[in-house]
């Protein structure tokens, strides 16, 4: 068994036949509503973390799910999380650091072979800031040169932003990320059973 794949399972209600569908999640951080829609579910007090829909998910690992991001910010944007409602990292115990890593490892894995992203990012913020959901989770995102400015080189002319579109690299919508991700997990399960 490959390592990577000890301890995993694949999403109990993969998606089924994919059909076309608008995605709005693509455009709502472009178009400025997205903190609106996150504070409406805060406002709900209902953590849409733990209740995560299955058919977006690829994987578990001992308490841990990794799912699409809805609102993607790069091309295949996963999130890592624990399924206990957990805000910080100071609540994790020796499982929650493996289990964090082991699908932040899977997911580079899946995303470099079918999405071709080498360069990634593993995102995870803690404490207060801007972020809009409190369960705490772990983004693997593409990283390329102009996704994100650092405060002390916002004066440096090459520093811009450049969108995903503008790199070669688009968003993709959810049922795409998911489905494709999905099925090479089920192959390589499949390989290695
Ligand atoms: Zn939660």
């Amino acid at each position: 068994m490959e390592a990577l794949l000890e301890g995993v399972e694949p999403s109990g209600t993969p998606l089924g036949i994919t059909y076309k569908e608008e995605d709005p999640g693509l455009v709502a951080r472009a178009e400025g509503w997205y903190d609106d829609k996150a504070k409406q579910a805060r406002e709900a007090d209902r953590c849409i973390f733990c209740n995560l829909k299955e058919e977006f998910v690829i994987a578990h690992y001992h308490g841990w799910t990794m799912t699409t991001n809805f609102y993607p910010r790069s091309r295949a944007n996963l999130l890592v999380l624990p399924d206990d409602h957990k805000e910080s990292i100071t609540e994790f115990d020796d499982n929650d650091a493996i289990a964090r890593l082991r699908l932040e490892q899977l997911g580079y894995s899946l995303v470099q072979e079918s999405f071709g992203l080498k360069a990634v990012h593993f995102n995870l913020r803690e404490g207060g800031g801007d972020k809009t959901v409190d369960h705490i989770h772990s983004h693997i995102m593409h990283y390329y040169h102009g996704i994100m400015k650092w405060y002390n080189e916002q004066n440096m002319p090459e520093r811009v932003f450049r969108t995903p579109e503008e790199v070669g690299q688009p968003l993709l919508p959810r049922i795409e990320v998911a489905k494709t991700l999905q099925e090479a997990l089920a192959k390589r399960l499949e390989v290695a059973a």
